[in-house]
């Protein structure tokens, strides 16, 4: 690796040895207690910045801004008014656009090329979220009452909303919470994570300069444990809006009992890719390898369970393999980086762990297999492109999520045996088709239990085209119209009319 230091990175007005602050009501404050978390770039093991250690009582003060915020200004908004912000606040994401790379960049680790490829899916998110401002109604009913009844209903938003995040895409996790919610007339509580927070707070600086009244959106950086425990367990929190782990998100569930909040969950996964004999296989081995590879393995629904079937399994695990040692692993900063590393010393030693894992039960790395060592690699926290050869079902590489670079492959002898093993499994986020075979595709598309079904591609999205989990992998749906339903309660209005 090469340790130019590109501009970009040490001119950046974040990393300027100032402790980044929460945002409530619309000021920058230090936390109540005073403390910070240091956040490191993964990729050198460079401190980046120190950030607000928020606990309950700054939780308090944000959900008391966000409440207030709900019932006062923001309230009287129209849905055009709405609407205008968020067209306001996604020009500004736009014109701010390659700081903010930046900052996913240097604070998780994704390559700066692969930030910069999100402008389309950001942007066009924000702006799906402000049309949808103005399309939200509610619906009058026929009723079969005696008498005279009219009855139609009314979709109000839901209240405060905690909104709390991962680390695997800040950017756009922070915009897939917060949108929705303002395009409903919601109020926000963010917690970001704390392995990545700086992105969130840039957007909180564009929100404010978009117009947004103050307490509209807070945001409070913080352990999970702390500043999120308090969030999730807040009497005055309506809803909570949760992508993390499934394990978190069972915590979620339990703390939201208190007061019956509404919750989604977008959780984890170990989708299954499936590759059949008749399939374009020239198409098939980069889909399958980026399935997983991309943003080194950390994507809810990567495709880590790669099903091939048995007449071109050896062939083509060999040429994943093969594509994988291609790809150049590096510091994320640099322009030909385009596997970077995992987003902290912690997430390495999981991967570490399930690296060792495979090979104790039998599996064989046909490339990677460990941490890349020597020269820079050593101050950062990379794996090399995985594919373990020779998995069985019931090994713990097949059946747990890894959130690394890790390709479990598996092969498989036809349609019934391939569906039922990809179903058996406790997720149910995304999941894999490369056929030819248009019977074969739909009998599949229909079979899966996942929420998502990628046929001769993988990871396709779209602002329009909902997302989320079946069984363990979550509740609810982002992105598309159900995703503002999850933001409204929907009233019944009866009026006697004589
Ligand atoms: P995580 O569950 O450890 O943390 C997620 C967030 O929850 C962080 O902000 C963390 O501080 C907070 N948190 C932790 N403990 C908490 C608690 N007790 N109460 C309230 N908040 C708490 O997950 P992670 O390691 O940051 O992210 C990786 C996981 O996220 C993976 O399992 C991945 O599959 C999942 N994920 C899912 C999706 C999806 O859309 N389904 C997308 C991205 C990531």
């Amino acid at each position: 690796m090469n340790d130019a230091t590109p501009d970009s990175r040490r001119g950046h007005r974040f990393l300027d040895g100032q402790d980044r602050k929460l945002l409530i009501g619309g000021q920058w404050v230090s936390a109540a207690r005073g403390a910070t978390i240091a956040t490191l770039n993964p990729s050198t093991g460079e401190l980046l910045a120190n950030f607000a250690a928020g606990d309950a009582e700054d939780v308090n003060r944000a959900v008391a801004a966000a409440r207030a915020a709900f019932e006062g200004e923001w309230a009287r908004f129209k849905p055009f008014q709405r609407q205008e912000i968020l067209l306001k606040w996604a020009d500004l994401i736009d014109a701010n656009f390659e700081e903010l790379c930046w900052l996913d960049t240097l604070d998780m680790g994704a390559p700066i090329s692969v930030t910069r490829m999100r402008r389309q899916r950001v942007i066009g998110m924000l702006r799906f979220y402000a049309g949808m401002a103005t399309a939200l109604h509610g619906e009058t009913v026929e009723n079969s009452m005696p008498g005279n009844f009219a009855s139609f209903t009314l979709k109000d938003p839901i209240g405060v909303v905690g909104a709390i995040i991962p680390w695997n895409g800040p950017l756009v996790a922070c915009v897939w919470k917060i949108a929705p919610a303002l395009a409903t007339g919601c109020t926000v509580v963010l917690k970001p994570s704390e392995e990545a927070p700086l992105t969130a707070l840039r957007l909180g600086e564009l929100l404010m300069e978009a117009g947004l009244p103050a307490g509209v959106v807070n945001i409070v950086t913080g352990y999970g444990h702390q500043a999120g425990a308090a969030l999730a367990a807040h009497p005055g929190v309506d809803k909570v809006a949760f992508t993390g782990s499934t394990g978190t998100g069972r915590r979620l569930i339990e703390a939201s009992a208190g007061n019956f909040k509404r919750l989604s969950l977008e959780l984890g996964g170990k989708s299954p890719n499936i590759v059949f004999a008749d399939a374009d296989l020239d198409a098939a081995v980069p889909g399958a390898a980026m399935a997983v590879f991309a943003n080194s393995g950390q994507i809810c629904s990567a495709g880590t369970r790669l099903f091939v079937e048995a007449p071109v399994y050896d062939e083509f695990v060999e040429r994943v393999a093969a594509f994988g040692k291609a790809l150049k692993v590096g510091d994320s900063a640099l322009p030909e980086t385009q596997i970077g590393p995992v987003v902290s010393a912690r997430q390495l030693e999981t991967v570490q762990r399930y690296l060792a894992s495979g090979p104790s039960e039998g599996a064989i790395a046909l490339s990677g297999g460990a941490r890349l060592t020597g020269g820079d690699y050593d101050k950062g926290f990379f794996v090399a492109p995985t594919v373990f050869k020779g998995v069985r079902d019931e090994m713990a590489i097949a059946r747990e999520e890894i959130f690394g670079p890790v390709i479990s492959a598996l092969p498989f002898s036809d349609i019934d045996d391939v569906m039922r093993r990809a179903n058996d499994t406790e997720y149910g986020l995304g999941s894999g088709v490369w056929t030819t075979n248009l019977s074969t595709a739909h009998k599949m598309a229909k079979g899966l239990r996942a929420g998502s079904v990628w046929i001769n591609c993988y990871q396709s999205t779209d602002p329009a085209m909902p997302f989320g989990g079946f069984k363990s992998s979550g509740i609810g749906r982002e992105s598309g119209i159900e995703h503002l339903y999850q933001y409204l309660e929907t009233k019944s209005v009866w009026i006697n009319l004589g």
